[in-house]
């Protein structure tokens, strides 16, 4: 009821009403509440936004089912189901209604990672921690079948849970609710576009970065860059086609993250991106990659890397002249840590944020330090490898590993850490230093945050064996730290099982 009151409020405000003598309408409510870049002017769907909200509520009715308000809930609307499955009768509140009004919403916007502890533990062979692939067959189609059999599975006792597919770190926002909600009723995306640009711009303007950095990242992120694409949408007459691959139209995406020339110096660099799935444009794929990282370096890495790859384009394009991509994220990383050098050096009582270590050092005294890294080929086959060796340099063990399945590059890095650490354990040592060089990974095993993504079912199973070691840090190395490693992983792809 207030919600309708409010709306007509709002609407009275916006075409003005006299009495009972109604102005005409020159736009439709519906149409101003478009997002702007839907040709509206951005105001608050209410509707949506109530859904959004309301999504909030059940989601956590489902992913806190033991506080109070869901235990009521529970005994009194479905004592015997979920909320997924509970019926609306028709004596049922209007709270109550609307609260499953929204199952759908939340549906499509969520998927299930599974842990250990599961809900389909039907499906899995008790010896082995593996799926039932007879039961599987039965009640799949190929194409799930092969899906499901890629799952990774927990290996410590994890419980499944809910994952959003809206955010990164897969938690619940009502804002991405709200988001997508609007994105499904106009098919574009919604209003809080503008707080999102704020949101990005202050992450920019207040990265530790070179100006000259920050200032492209600005103009990339506004398309404010010359590319073939940008330049024939003004009218000159050239093609559109990246001159570097000749794959792709080149837009500021394409030239920033997707061209096969720019992914090469990706690769190299510590930062994993997720390189399979596009969003429509640099923007959106900025504001949800910083979004997600958790530690200040890794974004400011990142906006090093798109300054580089930016360059090395116009070295391409001006000099007809290619730069060695290994020297190029050298370069980058040595910048990197001089500008945070100097940075140190001007307000002198903070102490040194990082330095720029090549080559690798052993660990301190009577530890051992295990290196670990994944890498991915151009078929998008996966190797792991690991070393360990000790404080005076010794290599204890090696190994490397072929997995199977298309998985996210960070979540690759994780299994290889993983792979290790087993090893280790197993060969009775206790005291561990662990190094990845995947940044974004190191971050997200520092801070210890917790996401909901099939990431960190592997995360959970690290903490878990990590536990049982005496001492056992983790930090991030250098590719050049970690050459060992890379190359067992690199020699890992090709091989049908593992090699110690
Ligand atoms: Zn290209």
């Amino acid at each position: 009821m207030e919600r309708k009151m409010y709306l007509k409020i709002r609407e009275n405000f916006l075409w003005g009403q006299k009495g009972s003598e109604r102005k005409l309408a020159l736009i439709s409510w519906e149409k101003l509440c478009r997002p702007k870049s839907a040709g509206g002017v951005g105001l608050r769907d209410l509707n949506a936004f109530n859904k959004a909200l309301l999504a909030k509520l059940c989601w956590l009715l489902i992913t806190n089912p033991n506080s109070f308000v869901a235990t009521i809930l529970k005994a009194k609307s479905y004592p015997r189901s979920n909320i997924w499955d509970a019926m609306v009768p028709n004596n049922s509140s209007y709270t109550w209604r609307s609260i499953l009004s929204v199952r759908e919403l939340l549906q499509s916007g969520t998927r299930w990672v599974i842990g250990n502890e599961s809900v389909v533990a039907d499906w899995r062979t008790s010896e082995e921690d593996s799926w039932d692939e007879k039961a599987l067959n039965v009640l799949l189609t190929e194409q799930e079948f092969v899906a499901i059999k890629n799952c990774t599975l927990a290996e410590s006792s994890q419980d499944d849970f809910l994952s959003w597919k809206y955010k990164k770190i897969g938690e619940f926002a009502v804002r991405s609710a709200y988001h997508y909600e609007m994105q499904s009723k106009y098919g574009t995306i919604g209003s809080s576009d503008l707080e999102n640009h704020r949101w990005l711009w202050n992450k920019i303007w207040k990265a530790e970065a070179p100006e000259k950095v920050k200032n492209l990242v600005r103009r990339a992120i506004s398309n404010g860059l010359t590319t073939m694409v940008n330049l024939a949408d003004r009218g000159i007459n050239v093609h559109r086609l990246c001159p570097r691959c000749g794959e792709g139209y080149e837009t500021v995406l394409h030239m920033m993250l997707s061209c096969r020339e720019s992914t090469i110096l990706w690769h190299l660099s510590p930062i994993r991106l997720e390189l399979n799935d596009w969003p429509p444009d640099l923007f959106e794929w900025c504001y949800t990659f910083a979004r997600s990282c958790l530690i200040k370096k890794s974004w400011e890495t990142t906006m090093m890397f798109m300054w580089k790859v930016w360059c090395m384009g116009n070295i391409w394009v001006f000099e007809k002249k290619k730069v060695d991509p290994v020297l190029a994220c050298q370069r980058t990383m040595n910048y990197l840590g001089e500008f945070e050098m100097a940075a140190v050096r001007e307000d002198a009582p903070k102490p040194a944020a990082i330095q720029i270590i090549q080559k690798w050092q052993p660990p301190e005294r009577s530890l051992d330090k295990l290196n670990t890294d994944a890498t991915m080929n151009a078929e998008e086959k996966v190797g792991l490898g690991m070393v360990i060796r000790n404080d005076v340099g010794d290599v204890l063990i090696s190994a490397g590993r072929p997995i199977c399945g298309i998985i996210p590059a960070i979540q690759a890095e994780a299994e290889a850490v993983l792979f290790g650490l087993k090893y280790a354990y197993e060969a009775g040592l206790r005291s561990l230093e662990v190094e990845t060089d995947c940044l974004n990974f190191a971050d997200l095993l520092q801070s210890r945050a917790r996401m909901r993504t099939p990431t960190q079912v592997i995360v959970n199973d690290i903490f878990d064996i990590a536990r049982s070691f005496d001492f056992c840090c983790f930090r991030f190395a250098s590719r050049k730290c970690n050459n060992v490693a890379h190359n067992l992983a690199k020699k890992a792809i090709h091989l049908d099982q593992m090699i110690l």
